[in-house]
């Protein structure tokens, strides 16, 4: 595979193949990463990538639209199919930009905005300083319970009460317990503001039917492609047909130009995979994958924020074992696993070092890992951490590590 650029750039080549080892070699632990398809891959890499076509299907800018409006299309109709949504847009090249279109389809810079506090797993976009969503809006923070590391929703109506936010933003990057999006809706009503969903994590889970929707009770929900829906990276809107004009306009000419029209071919078909009935075995494993390793590594004397999981990811709290997040992550990665360091709720160390990992099963179990598994996973990463001093016990880990990856192949076609 590869041919073209194997003859015609053998620089990027070499980059392009050596990731293709990484992920087939090493163990991806990354809540937020997955395998797509080979079908997506082929959609990404089609002549679709040519093609301008600002606007939206029946109604461009540019001549010459026929086909990549077929392709669009489909796109919005496998999505409103799948979420049971009255409007869906396609285009947003992220989770990020979808969430600017959200904001600002509904309210205005300078206005307040409530968001899940960064460091106790909300998302750069849903307020940090530096992010567009710190600079153009008033941020209001909630943080979770200190005891159960649970959403608060009693301090969550305080703060609502106080602060009088024009727009809650509801969703996380860390955070793997159930979110309650009725509770929080009858908040949003009671002191009419606007709600927004970001289930960029949990939608794979949520199109199975296994977490819980938000979309009947969002005005707006935003997601991701690339997680555990496991389509290509990129973002997608869903709306109440209310918004459906706003949600438009925002999003094109608002926020961005000529749509990445082989992106949303890769969304046409990462839907349509998610239509059939094997993603929701898919979803199931994730989330049994999860539950097993999470009490495979509490077993190991770790323990899980919240005490365990309902979705594709856990948090680990590392204190118990005297490691940070970031000298865990460096370690693991010796070792050939793959996660990301992550505060924990009230971490006491800074945001660069944590007290923490955060870890899914996403990817692992596209590639077919089960329960057995797990305990080998959780086994692994118990060596690694132990013998963080050892690197010839690392390297040892990573042989084994290897092992297991190779009873996996991700992209059988594409390594000859
Ligand atoms: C991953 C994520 C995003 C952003 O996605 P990008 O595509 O990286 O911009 C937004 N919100 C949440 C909650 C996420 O986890």
């Amino acid at each position: 595979m590869y041919e073209e650029l194997k003859k015609n750039d053998k620089v990027l080549f070499k980059a392009v193949h050596g990731e293709l080892l990484r992920q087939q070699n090493k163990l991806e632990l990354i809540a937020s990463e997955n395998y797509t398809s080979t079908t997506v891959l082929e959609a990404l890499g089609s002549v679709l990538t040519n093609k301008y076509a600002e606007g939206y299907p029946g109604k461009r800018y540019y001549g010459g639209c026929e086909f990549v409006d077929i392709a669009e299309k489909l796109a919005i109709d496998r999505a409103k199919k799948l979420f049971k949504a009255e409007h869906a847009n396609v285009q947003p090249h992220s989770g990020t930009q979808a969430n600017i279109t959200a904001y600002l389809s509904l309210i205005n810079p300078g206005d307040t905005v409530l968001g899940l506090n960064l460091s106790h797993g909300g998302h750069l976009s849903h307020g940090h300083p530096l992010n567009f969503s710190g600079r153009y809006f008033k941020i209001v923070t909630i943080n979770v319970n200190k005891e159960t590391e649970l959403i608060d929703y009693e301090e969550m109506a305080k703060t609502i009460e106080k602060e009088r936010p024009r727009l809650i933003m509801a969703g996380a990057s860390n955070y793997s317990r159930i979110w309650d999006w009725k509770r929080i809706k009858k908040m949003a009503d009671a002191w009419k503001c606007f709600l927004v969903t970001d289930v960029a994590h949990y939608a794979g889970l949520i199109v199975a039917g296994i977490y819980p929707s938000p979309v009947e009770y969002a005005d707006i929900v935003t997601t991701t492609t690339h997680k555990t829906l496991r389509g290509p990276r990129g973002g997608l809107i869903l709306s109440k047909s209310v918004y459906a004009r706003a949600v438009d306009r925002t999003n094109f000419p608002g926020n961005q130009g000529g749509p990445l029209m082989h992106a949303i071919a890769g969304k046409a078909v990462c839907f349509g995979e998610a239509l059939k009935p094997g993603f929701k075995d898919y979803q199931k494993n994730v989330l049994a994958n999860a539950r097993r390793l999470a009490k495979e590594l509490a077993d190991r004397g770790y323990r899980i924020v919240s005490g365990g999981t309902d979705c594709h990811l856990l948090s680990l709290d590392l204190r118990s074992k005297n490691v940070t997040g970031k000298e865990a992550e460096a370690v693991l990665d010796r070792a050939g696993i793959t996660v990301n360091k992550n505060t924990i709720p009230y971490d006491p160390q800074p945001p660069m070092v944590t007290s923490g990992v955060r870890i899914g099963t996403p990817a692992i179990t596209t590639r077919g890992m089960g329960r057995k598994e797990m305990a080998e996973v959780a086994e692994y990463m118990d060596e690694a951490v132990k013998n963080r001093g050892n690197e010839s016990r690392l390297k040892e880990v990573a042989g084994k590590v290897e092992n297991l990856c190779k009873k996996f192949p991700i992209y059988p076609g594409l390594e000859s």
